[in-house]
């Protein structure tokens, strides 16, 4: 089977991009392991408000929007982030893989179910398929297959390929009304740097509450019953549901293009270093790829395709690197330092600061904000001021 467009994996970045490619007229197939596109569950479902500027969302599928959120250092000092606008949207994730998928089929593109990719034949422009199934053939392959992607793999696009954050989420009923809807919770300890606990109310009753990072799933799981049962409000909780699922770590140096073949979202580490959400990054990026591959075919060049990788780079250079530094700096905080941190950021006004200037999905404009306000040169060592300071010289 032949098409202008063959991508490997039906999850959120690569329907969407398929969308935007059948939209254009292009022959688009979409070729996916799974038997339902979307199961299991494997995310916390918190997207910032760009979603409503990167993607469709319809209503029926946010189950609460935030005005914020409550951070918390170790010892439970609490900084409070408030908008007066929805600041993020907490999503049905599998419904929303679903109606994704529904979008880009009802463009055109066709769905290939129960297909597990098992290499390419980038001679031929094959995606390979085994287990007696024909083989796809694509002008433009593109790997939107995920952390562990096989195209990547095969094609040895990156250095950190294999390399994964863990990720470990509960459904948690707490029994009785313990959570301000309008606002999620993240909780940092040290231990856990950069990563953090984040507990994301369904309703007054419920959360998704997980964490990732350089953890084994059932450490992870550990830390969070730990947190869980030490915690007296939490009291009497019982999980429902338990989930595990992977995160690429951001790879700087990640080729995401070679010859006819692209990666897109995951497979290509398009994923915030702070927080490990991928979701926004692959929209956009998803765009990016899309205007790419479009003149790529119109003009039959596919040297165009490396556009993709230079705009890619302009877009996001300065705030994944920015997202890097601050990565490094929670790294090498203690519990005292974080404590500290909370405390001393609340003396000098950051809350109204991360309230106006406090962004999901780009932070840079809040850390050069605290850097120039001299904030963060009363809270942290100089050593760790200097990486900022040479970003924004
Ligand atoms: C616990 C957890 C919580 C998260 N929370 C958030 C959050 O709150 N907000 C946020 O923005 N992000 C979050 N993320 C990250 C987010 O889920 C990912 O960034 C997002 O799913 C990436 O989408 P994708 O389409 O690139 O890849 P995926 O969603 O991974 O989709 C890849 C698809 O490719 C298919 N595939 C893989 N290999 C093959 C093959 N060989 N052949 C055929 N098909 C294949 C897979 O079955 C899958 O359907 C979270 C991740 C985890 C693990």
């Amino acid at each position: 089977m032949t098409h202008d467009v063959l991508i490997v994996g039906a999850g959120p970045v690569g329907t969407t991009f398929a969308r935007y490619i059948a939209e254009k007229g292009f022959k688009v197939g979409i070729i996916e392991k799974k038997t339902i596109v979307g199961v299991p569950l494997q995310c916390a479902g918190l997207l910032g408000k760009q979603i409503k500027e990167v993607n469709i969302l319809p209503d029926e599928l946010i189950i609460n929007p935030f005005y914020g959120a409550y951070l918390h250092s170790p010892s439970d000092h609490i900084l409070k982030v408030a908008k007066n606008k929805p600041e993020a949207y907490v999503v049905d994730r599998v419904g929303y893989d679903k109606f994704l998928a529904e979008q880009a089929v009802d463009a055109g593109a066709e769905l290939y179910l129960k297909h597990n990719v098992k290499g390419l034949d980038l001679k031929n422009s094959h995606v390979l398929m085994g287990n007696g199934k024909t083989d796809f053939i694509g002008k433009i392959i593109v790997g939107a297959d995920g952390n562990d992607s096989i195209v990547s793999r095969t094609l040895s696009m990156g250095s950190s390929d294999g390399k994964q954050l863990q990720a470990a989420q509960l459904l948690v009923d707490f029994g009785r009304d313990i959570f301000d809807m309008d606002y999620v919770n993240l909780h940092t300890f040290s231990s856990i740097s950069p990563g953090f606990i984040w507990a994301i109310p369904l309703s007054t009753s419920t959360a998704r509450v997980g964490l990732f990072g350089n953890f084994n799933y059932h450490k992870l799981n550990d830390i969070l019953k730990n947190f869980l049962s030490t915690k007296p409000e939490f009291e009497g909780y019982s999980v429902i549901k338990k989930y595990t699922g992977k995160i690429p770590v951001y790879d700087s140096k990640k080729m995401i293009v070679k010859d006819n073949v692209l990666l897109l979202g995951d497979a290509a580490s398009q994923v915030k270093p702070t927080t490990g959400g991928g979701l926004i990054i692959g929209f956009k990026c998803a765009q990016i790829a899309a205007d790419v591959t479009e003149k790529a075919l119109e003009r039959d060049d596919m040297n165009i395709l490396r556009e993709y990788n230079e705009n890619y780079r302009k877009i996001f250079k300065n705030e994944l690197k920015t997202q890097l530094m601050v990565q490094k700096i929670f790294k090498s905080l203690s519990d005292d330092d974080l404590d500290y941190m909370f405390v001393k950021l609340k003396e000098e006004g950051a809350e109204e600061i991360i309230s106006k200037y406090g962004e999901m999905d780009d932070q840079s404009p809040l850390v050069k904000k605290l850097f120039k306000q001299g904030i963060l040169f009363k809270i942290l060592p100089k050593i760790l001021l200097k990486g900022l300071s040479i970003l924004w010289k």
